[in-house]
């Protein structure tokens, strides 16, 4: 019998972490394809969710409609409701009229909803490293997984065709500064502070770095709990900043602005982020800043200056040493560098995020990287990787510059999960090697690739199809260069076409007409990215007055983003994979 997990019978998904990002993913799977098998890797030995900044009453900074699932499906037996129903406490939940459950309670939720998919999780999981590995066809379409087994301290392997990697971020740290007892990220905070610091009434010397919320909480956490304790406050801005969560500015975190940001030019994305940047990055919940300020301002009514802020300042080092940490602190306004001592130096200074280069060691020369060396990501959260590498690598979280703030945030995990699902289920990656296989005139050069394209005029989508299978669809499509890495191919159906469920996430290959291949000889174009089915009539009306002033609005447009392109000539007229529907049925 064939095991599932093997290289003869792989895994449809292999899910990296399953915190949030990857249990929203789970339930996607199980609402969109539930035909498709998964499997999911966690280290720690049950669902923990930034555990060491759970402190008591901390609240979520979002509406708990903003759960794993509500906005997509809200009928889901998984959303924030159903878990409040299921707990007993539904009508006490709305009796609170409370919008921002506390922390402590979403966690308990995500316990909730993975424990109903106990049966695809192995848990003490430890991911060591993902490669390449052959499947059935040779090529490299599966990826092997090894994992140490932390009951057991085995190695195991399991392989897949689709990776979701949804490990969370890493804590940053400052170069020149090295985690230890007295040096600890907001991250490892719970568990470390508190256990080992028992004498509430010393008069403790902490140091906080950062302005962000966990600067905020754990700064009212220590002054707080250890009441003749001072807080050096090292922060890079003037002061602590309000988060601007206005409405206006909130709505970058709908699912069709996300749509929006990413098809933006690189330069308006760097601006739209650098100035949306107040509704996450080091910025602190108005209403906490106020408790903060009384607590610090109770102190004054006493006589005493528990806070002390070093704003405009960042913190260089840090030495421990034998009565605790040596901290350096620099005026970033050119006014030198001072040393403070402190028993306990926290590091709120945000994370980072990239794939681990040890243990992608051996996939990461697949991955195409931008100018700044982050993995290229296409709108369906698809890591684009050279052409050998057909199997499916996605990421979630890992992409912010091309998808926005919103992609390390919990708002938009139920569109994200459902988009890589769609496209892991419509991902027609036999149809690409088949179409490789068959005609061997590659060009591979995107840009010479563009221009021939440019060339045709239009071009027609001959196939794109769920599951493995190629079907014909015959869309005539032009090409919008304005828009996108290399352009959106852009076509109308009727509203009534029995291709529209087909192609909504698909992959595509088109069929162009290039004037200097010779007579007969169709250009295929594997259109990395994804189909997105356009019902917006303004919308269409807009593309179409551009692409053809003459023509008016119908009801349903596709477009298909050019995301990589593989270009070859056909040497034979017709081309083989491009059967029917019904070819398919006979
Ligand atoms: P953050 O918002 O990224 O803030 C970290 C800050 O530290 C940055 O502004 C950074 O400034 C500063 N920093 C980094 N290195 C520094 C140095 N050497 N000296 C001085 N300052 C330095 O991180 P966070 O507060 O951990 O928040 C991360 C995410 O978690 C956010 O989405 C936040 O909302 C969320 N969070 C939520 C809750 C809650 O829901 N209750 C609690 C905590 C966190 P530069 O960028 O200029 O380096």
């Amino acid at each position: 019998m064939r095991k599932l997990g093997t290289p003869d019978d792989p895994y449809d998904v292999i899910g990296l972490g399953f915190g949030p990002s990857n249990i929203a993913l789970a339930i996607a799977a199980q609402e969109i394809a539930p035909d498709r098998s998964c499997l999911f890797l966690e280290r720690n030995p049950d669902t923990r969710w930034h555990e060491g900044m759970l402190i008591d009453g901390a609240r979520m900074q979002i509406s708990f409609l903003k759960d794993l699932v509500s906005l997509r499906n809200l009928a889901s037996p998984f959303t924030f409701l159903q878990y409040e129903k299921a707990k007993g406490r539904l009508e006490k939940f709305v009796n609170l009229a409370e919008f921002r459950p506390t922390r402590l309670e979403f966690q308990d939720y995500l316990r909730w909803v993975a424990g109903q998919f106990a049966g695809v999780v192995r848990y003490r999981s430890d991911v060591r490293a993902v490669a390449p590995a052959r499947g059935e066809d040779g090529g490299l379409s599966l990826f092997r997984v090894t994992v140490t087994d932390l009951a057991t301290g085995d190695a195991v392997e399991y392989h897949a065709r689709n990776l979701v990697h949804a490990l969370g971020g890493v804590p940053r740290v400052p170069d020149a500064v090295t985690l230890g007892p007295t040096v600890v990220h907001s991250s490892a905070f719970l568990s470390t502070v508190p256990g080992s610091l028992t004498d509430h009434d010393r008069q403790w010397e902490f140091a906080v770095t950062g302005d962000g919320q966990s600067a905020g909480e754990i700064t009212h956490y220590l002054l707080d709990r250890y009441r003749n304790a001072r807080v050096h406050l090292i922060l890079p801005g003037y002061s602590l900043r309000a988060t601007d969560n206005n409405p206006f500015a909130n709505e970058q975190f709908f699912e069709a602005n996300a749509d929006e940001f990413y098809y933006r030019n690189e330069a308006n994305r760097r601006d739209y982020a650098a100035s949306l940047r107040s509704t996450n990055y080091g910025v602190v919940e108005a209403g906490f800043l106020d408790d903060l300020y009384r607590l610090v301002y109770a102190d004054e009514v006493r006589g005493r200056t528990r806070l002390v802020v070093h704003d405009g300042s960042r913190l260089t080092r840090a030495a421990a040493d034998d009565t605790g940490v040596r901290i350096g602190v620099e005026d970033r306004f050119g006014g030198g560098t001072r040393t403070l001592r402190a028993d306990i130096l926290v590091l709120a200074t945000g994370y980072r995020r990239e794939l681990d280069p040890v243990m992608y060691r051996e996939l990461l020369p697949y991955v195409d990287t931008d100018g700044a060396g982050r993995p290229v990501v296409s709108r369906d959260h698809r890591v684009r990787t050279t052409g050998e590498l057909t199997c499916g690598l996605y990421v979630q979280g890992f992409a912010e510059a091309t998808h926005g703030l919103g992609d390390t945030l919990l708002s938009l995990l139920p569109f994200r999960s459902k988009q890589i699902i769609t496209a892991i289920t419509k991902d027609g990656g036999s149809l690409a090697r088949a179409v490789a296989s068959a005609r061997p005139e590659a060009v591979s050069d995107a840009a010479t690739l563009v221009a021939l394209i440019d060339g045709c005029g239009t071009g027609t989508l001959v196939s794109a199809g769920p599951g493995q299978f190629p079907v014909a669809t015959r869309l005539p499509l032009v090409l919008d260069r304005g828009r996108g890495r290399h352009g959106v191919l852009f076509g109308v159906l009727g509203p009534a076409d029995p291709q529209l469920p087909l192609l909504d996430g698909g992959r595509a290959l088109v069929m162009f007409q290039p004037q200097t291949a010779p007579a007969g000889n169709p250009m295929f174009v594997d259109v990395r990215g994804c189909a997105r089915l356009v019902t917006d009539r303004d919308r269409i009306a807009a593309h179409l007055a551009r692409l053809d002033p003459a023509a008016s609005g119908p009801a349903v447009g596709v477009e298909l983003e050019i995301e990589s392109l593989h270009g070859r000539y056909s040497p034979s007229p017709e081309p083989r994979v491009a059967r029917t529907e019904s070819e398919r049925q006979s």
